[in-house]
């Protein structure tokens, strides 16, 4: 579960775009319709909460470890990548709650998971 303050890859919505109004975050409002999951872009959005829901995130997905679409992107060129990894990586091993306990100190969404 991800409480809507994780985006489906790892990134923390919580200290972004929610917080200044500019996003919505990456998993509001599909659950109760104000938003429209067909009209999404992200691909890995897209799966994620069509396959396992709104208030999860692809660690909860069984097929994480063979999933070309987020391997692809966490492939990409660019440190943020990287860091939504590692957030993903540790929500598979600490879950959500532990994460959030971390992430809400970050000024952005990513930051460093050193308790
Ligand atoms: S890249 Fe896609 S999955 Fe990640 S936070 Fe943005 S919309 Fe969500
Ligand atoms: S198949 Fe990939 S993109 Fe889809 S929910 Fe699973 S890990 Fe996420």
């Amino acid at each position: 579960m991800s409480g809507h303050e994780i985006g489906c890859c790892g990134a923390f919505c919580g200290r972004c775009g929610m917080l200044t109004g500019t996003c919505p975050g990456c998993t509001t409002g599909y659950e109760t319709g104000d938003r429209d999951i067909a009209k999404a872009r992200c691909k890995i959005k897209i799966c994620c909460i069509s396959k396992l829901g709104s208030t999860c995130t692809c660690a909860d997905c069984p097929d994480y470890q063979r999933c070309n679409i987020l391997q692809g992107f966490y492939g990409k060129t660019g440190y943020k990548y990287k860091k939504y990894q590692e957030s993903l990586e540790f929500i598979r091993g600490n879950g959500c709650a532990a994460f959030l306990k971390i992430a809400k100190r970050w000024n952005g969404p990513y930051g460093s998971l050193m308790d």
